[in-house]
């Protein structure tokens, strides 16, 4: 896998950061970390020891994710592709557009990568009251389940089924696409808790992030209203249950949202 470059306009607004990488002992190409974003302002090797710890939590816990679902795709005679994450603050190009602090991290289809802006763990524990290793944890093992579900094909079929659908219609399916996501990453967890990997307080963590970010949750503190049509993420209770459905065995088998009647 090689190192992406950055292909934003007007020449590189940030650098990439592998020596974040390489200090921490991990494969250089699980970290590209753009800094900047705006302000044209020369490339700078200025990483904060702050940042510098988020990209070794999330660099460890991909590398986490990656065992889990090697082994996975593996059992079903598959192989697993990795990902690529890619690290930013502000904002940085993407194949799906210009990824945005305010957008959260997203999975891009087109090029594969993971975007995580960094200050979304900012706020996650400041606004969204999730504080914790496995919250951020939990966050990234959800974009890796769009990986997953975009290398299985799934993605694609749900954005076909999509079309000429009603808003609402559309909606509700990619709502089910991401609680899929959520039960792969609730899958994951379980496989960390098999081996005595999880600390006390760990999972309550995670439950409390996938409640934080529930559409519900993130409508009301934004306008103070809930519109359920508008959900394309799921309801905090409906994000909690399938987190939960994907832990009790660890079986991505267990995390079929689309035949059930209500996900
Ligand atoms: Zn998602």
């Amino acid at each position: 896998m090689g190192l992406p470059l950055p292909r934003g306009k007007g020449g590189l607004i940030g650098i990439l950061v592998v020596l974040a990488g390489l200090y921490f002992g991990l494969d250089p190409a699980l970290l590209m970390m753009m800094l900047g974003g705006g302000g044209g302002g020369a490339p700078t090797t200025a990483v904060s020891p702050q940042d510098d710890e988020l990209a070794e939590m999330t660099a460890v816990v991909l590398a986490d994710t990656e065992t889990f679902w090697h082994q996975q795709f593996a059992a079903q005679g598959g192989q697993y592709i990795e990902p690529t994450l890619v690290l930013y603050r502000g904002s940085t190009a993407t194949h799906c557009g210009t990824g945005q602090a305010a957008m959260g991290p997203f999975y891009c289809p087109a090029d594969q990568q993971i975007y995580i802006d960094l200050s979304f763990y900012d706020d996650l524990r400041r606004q969204l009251g999730a504080p914790g290793d496995f919250a951020q944890a939990y966050v990234i093992a959800h974009e890796v389940g769009h990986h997953v579900q975009t290398l299985l094909g799934t993605s694609a079929r749900v954005r076909e089924a999509q079309q000429g659908l009603s808003q609402a219609d559309a909606n509700a399916l990619s709502v089910r696409l991401e609680l899929q996501a959520d039960c792969y990453a609730g899958a994951w967890g379980h496989y960390l808790a098999q081996q005595q990997r999880l600390e006390s307080g760990d999972l309550e963590e995670a439950l409390n992030a996938a409640q934080a970010i529930g559409d519900d949750r993130l409508q009301r503190r934004g306008s103070g209203t809930v519109v359920p049509d508008s959900f394309t993420h799921g309801s905090s209770a409906q994000r909690l249950k399938w987190f939960q459905k994907g832990m009790a065995r660890g079986d991505p088998g267990d995390c079929d949202t689309f035949t059930v009647a209500n996900p």
